[in-house]
């Protein structure tokens, strides 16, 4: 069964994942006359927050809004998009089978993964409920929004000392608090002092809000410390797990999938972008990464002289 029910429907490229990376792949396919399959289980990272800031010509326009337009767009090129999850994947017939959670299957020839990834939030009650509204991850995103709030940080070592430091310029009113010992070293502690960063070691108990609004930071030992915004930079995993079923090799820490300057994973046929591959993790970045992907995949079908028989061309 193929994605509309009838018999299993052959696409040149299935791109898997329609965030920034893969919309932006897809156009440049479809604008390319590939035949093109989008399948998005639509969560993208950033579907928490109400803004995407930093974009090219849109800032501040909503992610949702974003992807609904590059949706829109990629209608003339004939580019079909179903938001359906690819839950499992392999290679079969020159090219490659994937199965959909309807049970149904698709036959590509090659494969664009744009899956991203997903954050892994600390188990400390409030963390869930504000990401994306007053915890935040990424200064360039989001620390215009609350410059000379009360800050914090949360993180602990070298990595809470790097990015109170990196947050320094978006707010004096600054204090980190690494939840436990495990604070950064005293060179770091030294130099956190010369910028007037206050370290906090003790247990975190939650984060007081009220709705949307963080009020504050209680500790375990009943102490309350006044905040507005909180800064961290969460563990991550890869979103989807059909790298690992592709058997595609990852980075030396073994979390983004490695690929080459093609964009192509250690997998023949099957190319990889966006958040999944960088620790650049930004729309515009994906996005880019999308267009380069996309642009070489092409390359290799010109250079394979691989076409499908007796395609309409849009
Ligand atoms: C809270 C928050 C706010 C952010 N704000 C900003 C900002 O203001 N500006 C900025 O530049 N960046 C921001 N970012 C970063 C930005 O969200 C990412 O860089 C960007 O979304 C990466 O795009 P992507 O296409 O690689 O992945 P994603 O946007 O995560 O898209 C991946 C898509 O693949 C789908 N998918 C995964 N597995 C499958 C599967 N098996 N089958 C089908 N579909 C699948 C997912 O459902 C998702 O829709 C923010 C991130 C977070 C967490």
């Amino acid at each position: 069964m193929n994605v509309d029910g009838a018999t299993r429907e052959h696409f040149e490229v299935v791109v898997v994942g329609g965030g920034a990376a893969g919309l932006s792949a897809a156009l440049i396919l479809g604008r390319a006359r590939r035949k093109t399959l989008v399948l998005d289980a639509q969560q993208p990272r950033n579907a928490p927050a109400a803004h995407a800031q930093g974009i090219f010509t849109r800032d501040g326009t909503p992610p949702l809004e974003l992807l609904r337009i590059a949706r829109d767009q990629l209608v003339p090129y004939g580019v079909k998009v179903s938001n359906r999850t690819a839950t499992h994947v392999c290679p079969r017939n020159d090219g490659f089978l994937l199965t959909l959670d309807d049970q149904t299957t698709v036959q590509a020839h090659k494969i664009l993964l744009a899956t991203g990834m997903k954050d892994l939030l600390p188990a400390v009650p409030g963390f869930e409920a504000l990401w994306g509204k007053a915890v935040h991850h990424c200064p360039y995103c989001h620390g215009w929004e609350v410059r000379d709030q009360a800050m914090a940080v949360y993180g602990k070592g070298t990595p809470g000392y790097l990015k109170a430091k990196l947050l320094h310029n978006w707010s004096q009113d600054l204090i980190l608090c690494t939840d436990g010992p495990s604070g950064p070293g005293p060179t770091e502690m030294d130099h956190l002092g010369q910028l007037g960063i206050r370290v906090i070691e003790k247990p975190v108990s939650h984060l007081v809000h009220n709705g949307d609004v963080l009020q504050g930071i209680q500790f375990k030992d009943g102490s309350f410390l006044a905040r507005q915004t909180l800064f961290l930079s969460p563990e991550q995993q890869q979103h989807s797990s059909l790298p690992a079923q592709l058997g595609c090799k990852m980075d030396p820490e073994g979390l983004q999938v490695w690929v080459d300057a093609q964009g192509q994973t250690s997998v023949p046929g099957v190319y990889a972008a966006g958040d999944m591959v960088t620790r650049a993790q930004q729309v515009m970045v994906a996005a880019a990464s999308g267009v380069q992907a996309a642009a070489m995949l092409n390359h290799a079908f010109l250079e394979e002289g691989l076409h499908l028989k007796n395609q309409t061309r849009v």
